[in-house]
């Protein structure tokens, strides 16, 4: 028995449309215009992950906010329980872009990291 799906791969703009198909064991990938393609297509149908971008409150900055972002993709599935950790951080500035507010973020093997100084 097989599984098929189709996924738009989203690794580069041209957003190749994927095909991926579960038989055997086997996952067979089609439409992809690069390797990268066949990587992210094995990938959504085993393990989907996302890359999470948000803000977080700083206290003491020029403004209330920064930006902050996942060092790599999430388990789709931890992505609520990560938003919760995420929304309960505090920051005090001065921060830089870069620096890593929480390594290995609810487990994930994914750091937190601000992409905008304050
Ligand atoms: S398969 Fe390759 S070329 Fe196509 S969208 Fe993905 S990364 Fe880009």
């Amino acid at each position: 028995m097989s599984e098929i799906k189709k996924y738009t791969c989203v690794v580069c703009p041209k957003g190749c449309s994927l095909v991926v198909e579960k038989a055997n064991g086997e996952i067979k990938v089609t439409g992809q215009k690069c390797p990268r393609g066949e990587v992210y297509g094995k990938t959504e149908m085993t393990d989907p992950r996302r890359v999470i971008t948000s803000t977080v409150a700083v206290a003491g900055g020029k403004e209330p906010v920064t930006s902050v972002k996942t060092t790599q993709g999430v388990p789709k599935g931890q992505i609520f329980d990560v938003m919760s950790t995420i929304n309960s951080v505090k920051l005090k500035s001065p921060c830089k872009r870069g620096d890593i507010i929480i390594k290995n973020i609810n487990g994930t093997g994914a750091d937190l990291v601000v992409t905008r100084s304050c």
